[in-house]
């Protein structure tokens, strides 16, 4: 499933070949995502031009004056930029033409993304209005995270993954970051200080960070490539590694279940 790390590498990627051009066509193969693309998009958007290309937790946000094309990747999309004529494959259900000549193509077999026009504020968009602060938003900060959980005794791992707290920690970077923090997944997030608070959230920019920079390699595989943008993963200390040894400690990984996700933590590194 593509998670922050993976949106933000598709926006750097497709960047350069979308801002500042003109739609020319837009063709809908299959309407069916996960609310159906609007039969009229075409009309909106061919001969407007794309002035910038956001991003909103894991949402692509094509900017077009003061309305919004929102693409979301779900659990199997993709998006990539074909500068040469490229024969549609099954599961490439949206394709956007652009003055350049290149096409932009939305392809998705499980068709659990979602491809939609916000003519107004896209903030104010019920997909957007409720979402908490970007990691990398100094909004997010121990004093932001101190203040708005001390009434709440949920896991820690929970809370970093509540999308109203903050948005973009995915299970896997929620694993890691705790381990690099050194913060047991299972503590009440009312109990953590906010000193290693302070701490989490160096640790969830630095393993985005590090995650966005491995996507850097990766990036041409987003313009002109045969398969699927490839997904990145960190060299993983805690994440998938039940029963093994602790790269820093040598003590046994240990495995359990919060809310039906894996959590695999260091019983000695983390408390
Ligand atoms: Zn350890």
């Amino acid at each position: 499933m593509p998670e922050l790390p993976e949106v933000e590498t598709t926006r750097r990627g497709l960047e350069p070949h979308v801002v500042g051009r003109r739609v020319t066509a837009m063709h809908i193969y299959d309407s069916r995502l996960r609310w159906p693309v609007p039969s009229d998009l075409p009309r909106r958007l061919v001969g407007r031009t794309i002035d910038r290309l956001d991003r909103r937790s894991k949402y692509l946000l094509f900017r077009v004056d003061e309305a919004t094309l929102l693409v979301h990747l779900g659990m199997t999309g993709s998006l990539r930029a074909l500068t040469q004529p490229t024969p549609r494959r099954t599961h490439d259900h949206v394709d956007l033409v652009l003055d350049s000549g290149a096409i932009l193509r939305y392809h998705d077999p499980r068709r659990f993304g979602a491809v939609l026009w916000i003519p107004g504020a896209a903030d104010a968009h019920p997909l957007l209005a409720r979402l908490g602060p970007e990691p990398f938003d100094s909004a997010f900060d121990a004093n932001y995270l101190w203040e708005s959980t001390r009434h709440r005794s949920l896991a820690v791992k929970l809370a970093l993954m509540d999308s109203h707290l903050v948005v973009g920690v995915g299970n896997i970077y929620a694993n890691e970051s705790l381990f690099r923090a050194g913060i047991r997944p299972t503590t009440p997030v009312n109990r953590v200080s906010k000193a290693r608070l302070a701490r989490l959230v160096s640790e969830v920019r630095a393993t985005l960070t590090d995650a966005i920079a491995k996507g850097g390699s990766t990036l041409r595989d987003y313009v002109d490539s045969d398969g699927e943008p490839g997904y990145f993963q960190l060299d993983l200390f805690v994440y998938g590694r039940e029963g093994e040894r602790c790269r820093v400690c040598t003590a046994t990984i240990r495995t359990l279940r919060l809310s039906g996700r894996a959590t695999s933590y260091c019983p000695r590194c983390q408390r």
